[in-house]
């Protein structure tokens, strides 16, 4: 599979987006404002948007896109996301107030936007890629996803900090070829990234040693002003055999 990265920030400023990545050519993980760089050609093949959780950094773009795509839409986009995370953006964004209800336009028979729930634990197979939804631990309901094919798996956290099932479903997996794991702050933030439920690299590096698979790591959701030192500390972190990556957006990865 392709894995390229649209946004990979924990905020914005020039050359920062955040957090999107996308799988193949129809496949999105997050909308966050990298989204915003996809051409509208590639805007119109996306198909699928796979959601972690409420929080702006990741949804923010998909008002935008789907008004964007709106007249080209002869299937709706279809949005996998936890219950909760749905209703949170019926309730705060497609609320007619916010944004106009594309779950009802042009008309609740042909709408452009659908809405389908997805719970952790559950799979969903698109054209030989099989998703699921692994449930982490954010301020609110947040999930991570790993996207297998025939040959190579894929697992993106999503925002979590400290937790087990994250890394025991993975553990139950054959392979992890590739992870992008959040590291939002500096090791001097630990309790800031305690509170939000982010990691820090001493944090993360604890966690790691729960995974027994050795993938390479993307490191993302690095807060701007802080990249630097943060990858420093988890080059430090780490154990020297991890193979570990800054990302950028832009990066492509063939997975
Ligand atoms: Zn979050
Ligand atoms: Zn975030």
């Amino acid at each position: 599979m392709q894995l390229k990265v649209l946004g990979c920030s924990g905020g914005i400023g020039q050359g920062l987006r955040t957090s999107s990545y996308l799988i193949d050519e129809d496949i999105l993980l997050d909308a966050g404002t990298g989204v915003g760089d996809l051409s509208l050609v590639d805007m119109r093949k996306l198909k699928h948007i796979f959601i972690t959780h409420s929080h702006m950094d990741h949804v923010t773009s998909l008002p935008l896109l789907v008004d964007t795509l709106f007249s080209d839409l002869e299937r709706p986009l279809i949005v996998h996301a936890r219950p909760e995370t749905l209703k949170s953006l019926q309730q705060h964004v497609f609320n007619w107030e916010i944004w106009p209800d594309f779950t009802e336009l042009p008309t609740k028979e042909s709408a452009v936007l659908s809405f389908q729930v997805m719970r952790p634990g559950e799979t969903i197979d698109i054209d030989g890629r099989s998703i699921e939804m692994i449930d982490v631990n954010h301020t609110v309901p947040a999930a991570a996803y790993a996207v297998k094919t025939a040959n190579s798996t894929f697992a993106y956290s999503g925002d979590t900090t400290t937790n087990d099932n994250l890394w025991h479903v993975l553990n139950g997996y054959d392979r992890l070829d590739f992870m992008v794991i959040e590291s939002a702050f500096a090791n001097h933030d630990i309790q800031l990234a305690q509170i939000a439920r982010h990691y820090c690299p001493e944090l993360l590096a604890k966690d790691l040693t729960k995974l027994t698979h050795q993938p390479r790591l993307g490191i993302s959701h690095l807060k701007p002003g802080e990249e630097k030192r943060i990858m420093e500390e988890c080059k430090i972190a780490l154990d020297a055999d991890w193979d570990i990556h800054q990302l950028s957006s832009g990066d492509s990865f063939t997975i």
